[in-house]
């Protein structure tokens, strides 16, 4: 760049005495960056002092800042006047609308580092202060680069109708006041940047705050993250912010759609899951990112990530307490298991000697017709009885399996058989999907074929009225899935808990036991199975069963 300039450092201006007027001038122009006005609103302030204090008709601000330009002017009219906007560098000059007097155009645009100054211009130069005469010598201009560093990062032009109002010999005078301008111009910026910060982290605070705290939804916690957004960006009085996960959006309450918005996705477990976004309701003006800043930008992205470890950690604790609740489950079917093994021994002694000696009475010849009766009547109970204790003892694992290679499609298509004639009396629709090539697998066949008909009875008997009995097989990796579906009401979330405890039943007393279930979880146990139930109230049931393949092994649930 070629130019002259006079670098100034703060010590540099305590060293000296100033002026009195730039003293007055110094100090509200300091208080003024402190304020931490916008930087329209602080060149507007600068351009009101910097004409109160000499007979100058105009100020003008020429600023390069990450890349952008701007330009602020004040000029004294009838009343005083200020203009403000970006400007753009086009064909060796600058070209903001509202800024008429083109003459001093090339060498401001050459101070800030676009193009070589021009030579022809008739031009005084004394230290950082140049002087141009416009026209006839109706108007002069004085520009004084802006460098608090060293390195240009705008230009102060000074416009006055008297040619004295600058000379070379007050060039000293002009060197001070480009200083002091040019500090309180990075003062402003560095008071912003702090502010700014500060929101931030503030914003960053409130976020791990509520993060922290593990008694709060994840519905909850992602309003509140949305409500911590728009106090955090520079213009927090036009701005809001939503959080959309999954599809569901958490907005602001002062919500409203816009173009000018920022936004970062929340990308958790490989997939994209949704997004933060803040939104400006007008653009104020054009920064880093539309309106946006570089520090925003990344105090969203900061905040997608956090949202991410929330996701991962809910999912994560979810997981957990769902393996807590079926551990819990196991353990006290695991108890109730021998406990009715424990009963069903016992009565299976008295209740073979029961049955046995009925049946022995029975053979006697002339019985009385009454008491005949009632033999039948002591058998029928005793067989019933011992048929729950077989149940028991099913569900307590004390009938060992007899195992073998069987064909589980096979078993299904006999198990189904039995059910079919009811299907088609209930108006029920059975479909059957099996997989051709499913191996075979190592099970009781008797206990599996038990299993089929356990749970296509609950099914059918869920279907009064009609409805749809869908059973698949396939092959998942190392275990043979069985899945048994209906259309019937569902299982209430309340009963779900208890279906496989022993004895537990919704039916009637002529309809159910309570105990087919819990033959079922037996049965699957013994095989080291999975046994596994979903269901939708209104919409239907379905469960899944998994048996290893080979000499697999699997654990209840
Ligand atoms: P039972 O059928 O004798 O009642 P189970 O142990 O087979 O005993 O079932 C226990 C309970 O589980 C049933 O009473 C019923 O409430 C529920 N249940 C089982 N299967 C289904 C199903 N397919 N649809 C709706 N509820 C079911």
């Amino acid at each position: 760049m070629a130019s002259r300039m006079i670098k100034h450092t703060a010590s540099d201006l305590q060293k000296k005495r100033l002026p009195s007027d730039l003293r007055g001038l110094t100090r509200k122009i300091l208080s003024s960056a402190h304020r931490g006005l916008s930087r329209s609103e602080f060149l507007r302030e600068l351009s009101v002092h910097l004409l109160s204090i000499r007979e100058w008709t105009m100020a003008g601000f020429w600023l390069r800042e990450k890349e952008r330009l701007y330009a602020g002017v004040g000029w004294r009219g009838e009343t005083f006047n200020f203009e403000f906007g970006t400007v753009a560098y086009r064909e060796g000059a600058l070209s903001p609308a509202f800024y008429q007097a083109g003459d001093e155009l090339e060498l401001i645009a050459a101070f800030l580092g676009y193009g070589a100054i021009p030579v022809r211009m008739a031009a005084e130069r004394k230290g950082a202060l140049t002087i141009i005469r416009h026209g006839s010598g109706s108007a002069w201009s004085a520009l004084l680069p802006l460098a608090p560093f060293g390195d240009i990062q705008g230009v102060l032009v000074l416009k006055s109708p008297v040619k004295k109002a600058f000379t070379t010999r007050s060039a000293g005078f002009f060197d001070d006041l480009a200083s002091m301008v040019a500090m309180g111009l990075m003062s402003r910026r560095v008071q912003v940047a702090l502010r700014e910060r500060v929101k931030e982290l503030t914003c960053l605070y409130g976020i791990a705050k509520i993060v922290s705290r593990h008694d709060i939804s994840l519905p909850r916690l992602l309003r509140c993250i949305a409500s911590l957004l728009p106090p955090a960006m520079l213009n927090p009085e036009i701005a809001s912010a939503r959080v959309s996960l999954d599809g569901e959006e958490f907005r602001t309450r002062t919500f409203s759609e816009s173009p000018f918005r920022l936004r970062s996705y929340i990308d958790a477990g490989g997939e994209r899951r949704g997004f933060v976004e803040v939104l400006y309701e007008k653009a104020p003006q054009e920064l880093d990112e539309g309106p946006f800043l570089r520090e925003e930008r990344k105090l969203l992205d900061a905040v997608a990530r956090e949202i991410t470890l929330v996701i991962d950690r809910k999912r994560i604790e979810d997981d957990r307490s769902r393996a807590e609740v079926q551990l819990r489950h196991a353990d006290r079917l695991a108890t109730i298991g021998q406990l009715a093994a424990g009963v069903a021994h016992e009565l299976n002694e008295p209740l073979g000697s029961i049955l046995g000696f009925a049946q022995l009475a029975q053979k006697s010849r002339n019985l009385p017709q009454a008491l005949e009766s009632d033999m039948e009547r002591i058998v029928n109970a005793s067989l019933n009885a011992r048929e729950i204790v077989r149940k028991l003892l099913f569900f307590a694992r004390q009938m060992p399996p007899a195992k073998s290679q069987v064909s589980l499609n096979t078993i299904v298509d006999e198990g189904l058989f039995f059910c079919s004639s009811r299907c088609a009396r209930a108006g029920i629709e059975l479909v059957t999907e099996l997989s051709p090539d499913l191996p075979l697998i190592t099970a009781d066949r008797g206990q599996i074929h038990q299993v089929i008909v356990n749970l296509a009875v609950n099914a059918l008997q869920a279907m009064p009225g009609g409805g749809s009995l869908t059973v698949r097989t396939a092959r998942e990796g190392e275990w043979a899935l069985l899945a048994i579906e209906d259309t019937g009401p569902g299982i209430d979330a309340s009963v779900l808990p208890k279906i496989f405890i022993p004895f537990f039943t919704t039916k009637d007393v002529n309809e159910g036991t309570g105990l087919g279930l819990s033959v079922v979880h037996g049965i699957i146990t013994a095989h080291d199975g999975i046994i596994h139930v979903t269901s939708t109230p209104g919409k239907g049931t379905r469960f899944e069963v998994r048996l290893p393949l080979g000499e697999g092994r699997g654990a209840a649930q």
